[in-house]
């Protein structure tokens, strides 16, 4: 787990980088054991949460019961069914628990006793280590499937680097459903990813799509810029699902990962676009004509 806090209403929610990947080789992996799993944990969880299971995830909260059950239904069950149809072919090998902690005093207090964690973001994280989703509920639903999208994407496309998983997590923070598919809408990172574009601040997308994860999350030093690039990741991410190319892109990338890691090349080729100096510059100004509603 590391989530880095910037200024102002910023998440860095980062994926940790150790912790062993899982194989994405073809094949149908067994099922985990629930059973024994509910069993470990009805043993273990704190008294006055309530667990259900919402598969492939064991969804366990401090808010009433009713509630916990709604969340468990209405976001995740929700956005699983809508990544899945869209994206994620194979669902995550392990079992993962969503914790829902009611408030923030909740939240300081479980992340601490139960995973000696002291968090960085007010919001939420991802910690593979623990096999967990932990969030701070009360700060809303979206970075709820924001972090639901980084345990697929580990189990359906290990070679993702830092920006694209960051870029979807983030596009699908603020999302709806058109047309029977999860779409992403314009959000509380618009105003400073403009602004930045406006001072000339955000790097040329092969700078940024090739920035090592740690460079990503801002682990190694590469100047000031990398504050932008959730935001422009995920305005990126925005950019192709409006021109109808993210499926694609996500499809192409996953297929040419080997041969183009950052995911430059293929970005081009979805595009059409000889070079991403022209399309950063019409996609700036796609990006400076967004309101937030
Ligand atoms: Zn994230």
């Amino acid at each position: 787990m590391s989530c880095l806090m910037n200024v102002a209403r910023s998440i860095f929610c980062a994926v940790a980088l150790a912790g062993p990947m899982i194989s994405a080789s073809p094949g149908v992996a067994a099922e985990p054991d629930y059973a024994t799993h509910l069993q470990a944990l009805q043993k273990t969880v704190p008294k006055g949460f309530t667990i259900t299971l919402q598969k492939p995830f064991v969804v366990i909260g401090d808010e009433i019961p009713s509630l916990v059950r709604q969340r468990s239904t209405n976001t995740v069950k929700w956005a699983v069914e809508m990544l899945k149809k869209d994206y994620f072919s194979r669902a995550p090998d392990e079992i993962i628990d969503v914790w829902l902690f009611q408030n923030k005093a909740s939240y300081e207090k479980y992340t601490k006793s139960l995973f000696d964690d002291k968090p960085d973001t007010p919001f939420g994280y991802y910690s593979p280590t623990h096999h967990a989703l932990i969030m701070n509920i009360s700060t809303g639903g979206g970075t709820l499937v924001h972090e639901i999208v980084h345990p697929f994407m580990r189990a359906n496309f290990p070679q993702c680097p830092a920006w694209f998983n960051e870029g979807m997590g983030s596009l699908y923070e603020q999302a709806g459903e058109e047309n029977g598919h999860i779409h992403g809408y314009p959000n509380w990172r618009l105003p400073a990813l403009q602004k930045a574009i406006q001072r000339g601040d955000v790097p040329p997308f092969e700078t940024m799509m090739r920035t090592s994860d740690s460079q990503f999350y801002g682990r190694t030093s590469i100047g000031t810029q990398y504050s932008h690039h959730y935001a422009q990741a995920r305005y990126l991410c925005y950019y192709l699902q409006q021109n109808g190319l993210l499926t694609t892109f996500y499809r192409e990338f996953t297929a040419n990962v080997k041969s183009d890691p950052s995911g430059v090349e293929t970005l081009k080729s979805v595009l059409k676009a000889t070079d991403l100096k022209t399309f950063q510059k019409e996609w700036e100004s796609f990006v400076l004509k967004l309101k937030l509603d």
